[in-house]
């Protein structure tokens, strides 16, 4: 398909007409023809980076907003429950499920042989841990055996059109134009996640200019097709985020019993020799791993109701992968038990998880009394939220479990009667 001026005239028409009429929510048809406008709007942008009006056309060819995927801010149409990336709607149980875990290192272990030389030379010449970077392909793609739902251009395009981050993906949607002009990926190709992730270790469109290696030598660096290629890819985007050699990323604790869980989370780093000295070690009577002067802090995905965790500096990196305990958790455990050397002392309880709604409401309530729970309001279960549940708890003398739940939200509607949440 291709546009014109006259069309996108045509659409301003339209649209002009639709304002002047007042029409509240946008037809198809008109909804169709902004988009075309929008896409001629950005037409120039690609054309600054190098793209041909022929790629162009063809990244767009049958393009149109896929309003089914998540976090698109719609007009006229409420949103009630936004679907939102399972690190923010799963409980840590489920998160972390322990079949597919058993699953992925089992798959893990057959690859680490199979990749042995690459995994050998990405060691010895990028120097990050061969287990993590197994860990970040099983955990992207179950190694490359996942199919990805969306085509990217598609993803990316809806995202920049409506998405609520749309300046983060429009910059996006241009690398991805950029790619198929330079030829690093056919349209055919561009298979992602909701977000426009691709490959093997699912890269964004602007990462594919960063990082990719071409490792195993055959003159390309193939994140769609080459193992070697990928993983040595994931090692050098985890030093390129921080990774340090050497350093432990994760390990499980015993916690003694003048701690809560609402020491979880960075605020209360401290060096393993502190750690150490207020009565902390490892699980299964093991030695806590890495120098004395190493900092690390506790995570406690579930708050009281699960395994607590010391993290050090590379958990961080994993972070920066992807922000969420869960996320850098699922890596750390499948890197662990890939290397033969992960089980957990202490299970999961089963958990509820309240709905994104319920949640805001919590965090409205906890920030109403002043309770830190982050930067905003996000109906997701991070470690701030975690922590304000548990001090909100010991304010009203209950013991502190660090995990909202309907309970823990009709004890917040009495203390907070004055807070009205929703519309
Ligand atoms: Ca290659």
């Amino acid at each position: 398909m291709t546009w014109n001026w006259q069309r996108t005239w045509r659409s301003c028409a339209i649209a002009a007409a639709a304002m002047l009429l007042a029409i509240p929510p946008v037809t198809n048809a008109l909804a169709d023809q902004a988009f075309r406008t929008w896409l001629e709007e950005l037409w120039p942008e690609a054309k600054a980076m190098g793209a041909s009006r022929a790629k162009f056309d063809l990244a767009f060819r049958g393009v149109e907003p896929d309003l089914t995927l998540p976090d698109l801010v719609i007009p006229g149409r409420e949103v009630k429950e936004k679907k939102g990336q399972a690190e923010f709607t799963k409980t840590p149980q489920q998160y972390l499920d322990e079949s597919y875990l058993t699953k992925l290192s089992a798959q893990g272990k057959t690859l680490k042989v199979q990749h042995q030389s690459a995994l050998d030379r990405i060691e010895r010449e990028l120097r990050v841990d061969r287990h993590i970077v197994l860990a970040i392909w099983g955990r992207e793609t179950a190694f490359g055996t996942y199919k990805l739902p969306h085509y990217a251009v598609k993803a990316l395009a809806t995202q920049a059109y409506l998405g609520r981050r749309k300046e983060m993906f429009r910059k996006e949607l241009l690398f991805a134009i950029k790619m198929i002009e330079d030829k690093l990926a056919t349209p055919e190709q561009m298979r992602s996640s909701w977000a426009g992730a691709m490959g093997l270790v699912q890269l964004m469109p602007s990462e594919f200019y960063l990082y990719p290696v071409d490792f195993d030598g055959d003159g390309r660096a193939d994140m769609f097709g080459s193992a070697p290629d990928a993983l040595a890819t994931a090692a050098k985007q985890l030093l390129a985020k921080g990774w340090k050699p050497g350093v432990p990323w994760a390990v499980e604790v015993r916690l003694p019993a003048a701690i809560d869980c609402t020491l979880d989370g960075p605020d209360t780093a401290k060096s393993l020799s502190e750690w150490q000295r207020i009565g902390v070690t490892a699980a299964f009577s093991k030695k806590l791993p890495g120098k004395s002067t190493e900092e690390a802090y506790l995570v406690l995905p579930a708050g009281a109701n699960g395994p607590a965790f010391l993290v050090y500096e590379n958990f961080k990196v994993l972070r920066a992968y992807n922000p969420s305990d869960l996320y850098a958790l699922f890596v750390a455990s499948l890197a662990d038990r890939i290397a033969g050397r992960w089980q957990l002392e202490r299970p999961w309880a089963p958990l509820q998880i309240l709905s994104t709604t319920e949640l805001e409401e919590v965090q409205t309530r906890l920030k109403s009394k002043r309770f830190d729970i982050g930067a905003k309001v996000d109906g997701k279960i991070g470690t701030k939220t975690r922590t304000a549940v548990g001090l909100f708890q010991k304010s009203i003398n209950q013991q502190p479990t660090c995990w909202p739940t309907a309970a823990l939200l009709k004890d917040l509607r009495r203390a907070t009667p004055e807070v009205v949440v929703g519309n």
